[in-house]
């Protein structure tokens, strides 16, 4: 059984949307657990990732090369959203191949050629 995890040479999704979460997931509340200083403010309710929140996002906490070999600085205390994008490998998360496909990288289900 391969043990495989497709994350490690991409990165898409640390770099395509806004990484936003409640507020009080940053470690400046009393549960939190995300270093606060590499948030920003979204508004009364919500904060998101440094680096995620303008057009061309890569957030701050990504290290690496996009597509090539990548890691998070901060991966025991990502936020939520981090924690439930899941590797597109059965068809349940499209928005995975919508980053991949951003960066110029195939989806991870190969698209069957029709004869
Ligand atoms: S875009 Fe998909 S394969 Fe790439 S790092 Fe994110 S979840 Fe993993
Ligand atoms: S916190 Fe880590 S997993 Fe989440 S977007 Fe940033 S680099 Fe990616």
């Amino acid at each position: 059984m391969s043990s495989f995890n497709p994350c490690v040479t991409c990165g898409a999704c640390c770099a395509s949307f806004r990484v936003s979460f409640y507020w009080a997931e940053g470690d400046d509340a009393p549960q939190g657990f995300v270093p606060h200083q590499l948030t920003e403010q979204v508004n009364s309710f919500y904060r998101c990732m440094q680096g995620t929140n303008n057009s061309a996002p890569r957030c701050t906490a990504l290290q690496g090369e996009i597509g090539a070999a990548v890691g998070c600085s901060i991966y025991a205390n990502r936020p939520t959203p981090c924690r439930e994008f899941d590797a597109n490998v059965d068809g349940s998360n499209p928005r995975c191949d919508q980053a991949r496909a951003r960066w110029g990288l195939g989806p991870l289900i190969p698209v069957q050629e029709v004869a």
